[in-house]
């Protein structure tokens, strides 16, 4: 991360910590719902399949700057599915980071080749080794790693979902994360429960058990983005929600923390690490901020 960067972002959390303010950092734009997998646990794929124009997802990004939003995420969907008016996602990261973002990163399902060297992080979802990933989201595993090892750049981060399927996984994607060419991180999250996938939801002992493994593969050095100082707060969902500084774009929709925050009763179940990273980071709670200015600058 830059110097600049840096200091912009610690300006940012001294004012919002002392002030108790509310502005949002960190933003997501929603490119399209469309998606060429259907995995088990997904509830946001191809309800309408649109491809949001160039120009709507452009204004998006500006309103969000202007917001004072500094943190990007390109979301879907399938991200790699996106193009219009001769853009591809791509070109999306360029001109996001001409605008003035200062981290821009993109979410995939990894299945079209990894051609971002642009992105900050392509967070890219693993959800196990070949037999609980491909359980979870067909049979896309060996596509997936091919794509790794031919990316142009190695900014890769695995984003894995922990559910009832690959719960007993962790181990095998954090050594797949530190001996993986062009893979520098693994970023997890619990599932949470939307209506038609509650079955795939962890109890609080299995989630306690997942912490468990995560920190000790820390221990053992295996890269992980993630705050052992918010698991305590994950395995018993005492974090606050939502996150205010977090905002997503859809189609010229803005909702605070995430799309699903219309979901009766979804937050107090929520499994998103990065909605107790930050709600914790803002309420000033001094070990997440001591963790996550080591995190952050380790793998960004
Ligand atoms: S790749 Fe992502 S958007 Fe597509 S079905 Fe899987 S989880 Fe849903
Ligand atoms: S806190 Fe609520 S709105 Fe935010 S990500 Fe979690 S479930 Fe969604």
């Amino acid at each position: 991360m830059k110097r600049s960067s840096f200091l912009y972002f610690a300006r940012f959390g001294i004012r919002t910590v002392l002030l108790q303010k509310k502005d949002p950092i960190l933003g997501t734009v929603i490119l399209t719902d469309k998606c060429n997998l259907k995995c088990k646990h997904c509830s946001v794929n191809n309800i309408t399949a649109v491809i949001y124009p160039y120009q709507q997802i452009k204004e998006e990004m500006k309103q969000l700057y202007d917001m004072g939003v500094r943190i990007l995420f390109f979301c879907g969907g399938e991200t790699f599915l996106w193009k219009d008016a001769g853009k591809q996602l791509r070109d999306l990261v360029v001109e996001a980071k001409q605008m003035g973002f200062l981290i821009v990163n993109v979410v995939t399902n990894g299945t079209f080749p990894l051609n971002l060297p642009e992105a900050d992080l392509i967070l890219l979802s693993l959800d196990g080794g070949r037999e609980q990933h491909n359980k979870v989201r067909g049979d896309t595993y060996d596509t997936i790693m091919e794509n790794i090892g031919n990316a142009t750049a190695d900014n890769i981060c695995f984003y894995m979902a922990i559910n009832q399927i690959n719960k007993n996984a962790i181990r095998d994607v954090c050594l797949l994360a530190k001996n993986t060419p062009n893979v520098r991180a693994v970023s997890f999250n619990f599932h949470t429960p939307y209506p038609d996938t509650k079955d795939l939801a962890l109890s609080r002992e299995e989630k306690a058990d997942c912490c468990a493994v995560i920190a000790q593969m820390i221990k053992e050095g295996a890269p992980v983005f993630n705050l052992k100082s918010a698991f305590p707060y994950l395995i018993d969902n005492r974090f606050p929600t939502p996150c205010h500084q977090c905002v997503v774009m859809e189609n010229g929709r803005r909702s605070t923390c995430g799309r699903c925050i219309d979901i009766p009763g979804l937050c107090e179940k929520c499994g998103y690490f990065f909605v107790a990273e930050y709600t914790l980071l803002f309420r000033g709670n001094l070990k997440i901020i001591l963790e996550m200015l080591r995190t952050y600058l380790r793998y960004i």
